[in-house]
């Protein structure tokens, strides 16, 4: 559902508005905590599976069509991409972790990066974990939780590829979906939905963004 612009959310809506029409650069590639960029705006992380939607989102959100391709430059699949919105905020692309089809552990190497980065990115404000629609949560999602968890991260899941469910279908997976997040302390208690093909949910999501920008 789309948000009014003068409805009560109104304001929310008009400040995401405002936010994501300002220029989207990238602005680092990083494998390591010494190429994070050194930065006091506050950050908002993207994180789920390889293939969950991820690099569709950053573009949508930014709208560009190919800002995050840089993600899937061979090579740069095991980075964080940081993109810069305007003065305001940043928006790191977290590398993704195993495969839709497979429910295999996250690997080492990912856990130890976003380990760092988590306990490290002090302007760090919230992680928006991706889930499949079609897919669900997986082990994998939760090892990703536990490490939200313990890092003490707030985090918001947000479904992606609603289009590929029939309306019961996506109540049914959202509600498995928040009965997932009560296991999970540092979880807000709700889920978003969204759809880059249909656009759905991108406001609301775009507004949750703005709330933690800076004014
Ligand atoms: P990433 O690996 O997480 O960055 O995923 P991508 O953004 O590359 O998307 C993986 C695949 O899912 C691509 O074929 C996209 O076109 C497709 N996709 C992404 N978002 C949506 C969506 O909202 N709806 C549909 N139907 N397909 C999507």
């Amino acid at each position: 559902m789309r948000t009014g612009r003068r409805g009560r959310t109104g304001g929310a809506a008009a400040a995401a508005e405002k936010l994501f029409t300002l220029r989207a650069q990238f602005i680092a590639g990083a494998t390591d905590a010494g190429a994070f960029p050194q930065t006091d705006l506050p950050e908002v992380a993207l994180a789920g599976r390889s293939n969950c939607g991820k690099s569709s989102l950053v573009n949508a959100l930014a709208g560009r069509k190919a800002l995050a391709r840089v993600s899937k430059t061979p090579g740069r699949t095991r980075q964080i991409n940081f993109f810069r919105i305007g003065d305001e905020l940043i928006l790191a692309d977290l590398p993704g972790y195993g495969y839709a089809k497979a429910a295999g552990s996250i690997a080492r190497e990912w856990q130890r990066l976003i380990g760092t980065y988590l306990a490290t990115r002090g302007t760090l404000r919230r992680v928006l974990l991706l889930v499949d629609a079609r897919r669900g949560i997986m082990d994998n999602d939760r090892e990703a939780m536990v490490l939200l968890d313990r890092a003490a991260i707030s985090f918001c899941a947000v479904m992606t590829k609603t289009d590929k469910l029939k309306p019961p279908e996506r109540v049914e997976t959202l509600r498995q979906i928040r009965a997932e997040l009560a296991h999970h302390p540092a979880a807000h208690p709700d889920a978003m939905a969204v759809s880059v093909l249909t656009g759905d949910g991108l406001d609301g999501l775009k507004s949750h963004i703005a709330a933690l920008a800076r004014r």
